[in-house]
């Protein structure tokens, strides 16, 4: 039965992004109903179990210092943080050489260091130039808009390793062919997410710490604050606009306010019928909104055996599966876990598995382990399980990580965080700083409150 009822304000969606934006409404004594699709809170971050009490992050995970909204959400939460196993040697293995080394450079050639270099060197130089709050603005932003940041890298760098690396860290970042993404979103990126170095570096970086109790847990002590004015398993179907507030229908309630917070990806908002009509802009950048997808694969053993050999458990390949690989380990090391992304597409990274291993499990599970044994040594042969989650097959969620194609960015400017009257967004792919990450999540939905309450006289 739907039952009626009545807040100041509604939040779609319990990812991270509503869930805090509920937090901090809630917190200045509004009135507020969390309506969720899904039959669990959390959305692109949740806690997968590994066995032996265990748990492994199945969706985002890392955060790093800059992250200073996340890391401050998770301390008032009673949460903790640990790091990224780092210590010890990182494998690089190209062309069947295998090479380690410790810190963050790889041990490149020096001509392929200068090429790297100078491909870093220059992005961030051109990074520099794009504003903020208006990457379309950017002096050259049709230009950097119509091209991919794949097609870049393969005319501006001389050496394949270096292409292969540059595709390689921007492939596994976005969960997406990085020929599929425009050059001008990868400069935003650049320049409002900590730079090249600290978005892909562990140590001192964005992968630098995760969540002891796991990264679903920040949303989940949330949801238990906020007790019934949770709502599980009932999508929303209708945000109605009227001249005395909004009616929001959901499958198991209807609700009447003054204001709503829709926080998810605006392909997902797209599911959501809204009237009036939304904006032509608006409704045009849900329909063409892409995120990169992919499925997490965890090798997991009773304990993280390369340690004692002397490697952090961290790969940089060339090898079909196993391209990138990071020790995933709880806290305390109780299991050892051994993580690697497998996306649909082969990034332009030269990454070369084939369908009948990526549509089979247990040839999946086969390859991953092999590339595993081939890298850490005998021992990774016997893993105690090795547990997927995919992300393909959400029923509510489209993909991973917010990318934009050619093209969206400078037509349709504005629209993923502009308000449509009493409608606000949030969500990680509507904060104009940390896009697409936990701190975009947590950033967008602090921003959205402070403009709703700004909007309705609350403050
Ligand atoms: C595999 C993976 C790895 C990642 N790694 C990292 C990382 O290490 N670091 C990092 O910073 N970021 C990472 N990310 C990205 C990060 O997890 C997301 O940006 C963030 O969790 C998004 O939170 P959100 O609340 O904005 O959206 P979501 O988590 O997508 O929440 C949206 C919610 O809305 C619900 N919903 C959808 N439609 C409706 C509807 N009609 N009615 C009601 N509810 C609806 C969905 O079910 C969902 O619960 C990763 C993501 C994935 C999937």
């Amino acid at each position: 039965m739907v039952n009626s009822q009545n807040a100041d304000v509604v939040v779609v969606g319990a990812g991270l992004s509503g869930l805090t934006a509920a937090h901090r409404l809630a917190g200045q004594g509004l009135s507020v109903v969390v309506l969720e699709a899904g039959d669990r809170v959390g959305g692109r971050t949740v806690n997968v179990d590994v066995g032996n009490g265990a748990i492994s992050d199945g969706g985002g995970q890392w955060i790093g210092t800059l992250h200073n909204r996340m890391f401050s959400l998770v301390e008032e939460l009673g949460l903790s943080t640990y790091r990224t196993y780092t210590d010890g040697k990182t494998i690089y293995q190209q062309h069947g050489k295998r090479r380690t080394y410790e810190g963050v450079i790889p041990p490149l050639s020096p001509a392929a260091m200068l090429d790297y270099g100078q491909a870093q060197f220059r992005l961030q130089r051109m990074a520099n130039q794009v504003p903020v709050a208006a990457p379309w603005t950017a002096k050259k932003a049709n230009i950097w808009d119509s091209m991919t940041f794949g097609n870049w890298v393969d005319t501006n760098c001389l050496l394949s390793e270096v292409k292969h690396l540059l595709n390689l860290s921007f492939t596994t970042m976005y969960a997406e062919d990085p020929h599929r993404i425009s050059l001008l979103k990868v400069l935003h990126q650049i320049a409002t997410s900590g730079g090249m170095e600290f978005m892909t570096n562990a140590r001192d970086g964005a992968q630098d710490y995760r969540v002891v109790e796991g990264m679903q847990a920040v949303s989940m002590t949330m949801a238990d604050k906020l007790g019934d004015c949770v709502v599980l398993n009932s999508p929303v179907t209708e945000v109605h606009q009227d001249s005395d507030g909004v009616l929001v229908r959901s499958a198991r309630a209807d609700v009447r306010c003054r204001r709503v917070i829709v926080a998810m990806s605006p392909a997902d908002a797209d599911r959501i019928s809204f009237t009036p009509g939304l904006p032509g802009r608006r409704k045009d950048l849900q329909r063409v909104w892409h995120n990169g997808t992919e499925t997490k694969v965890f090798a997991v053993y009773d304990k993280p055996f390369w340690r004692e050999k002397g490697f952090n458990g961290m790969a940089l390949t060339d090898l079909p599966i196993a391209h990138f690989v990071v020790d995933n380990s709880p806290a305390d090391a109780s299991v050892g876990i051994l993580l690697v992304f497998v996306g649909t597409v082969g990034g332009g990274a030269g990454l070369s598995w084939s369908d009948d291993v990526l549509n089979d499990e247990s040839a999946r599970h086969a390859a991953f382990i092999k590339d595993l044994v081939a890298l850490f040594g005998p021992e990774a042969a016997n893993p105690v399980q090795v547990v997927e989650k995919s992300w393909v097959d959400e029923p509510w969620i489209n993909g991973c990580v917010g990318t934009r194609a050619p093209g969206v960015l400078t037509s349709y400017t504005d629209a993923a965080t502009k308000p449509v009257d009493r409608v606000h967004w949030a969500g990680a792919e509507a904060a104009p700083e940390f896009e697409s990450y936990l701190e975009g999540a947590v950033r967008s939905a602090e921003r959205a409150v402070a403009e709703a309450c700004a909007a309705a006289g609350w403050q």
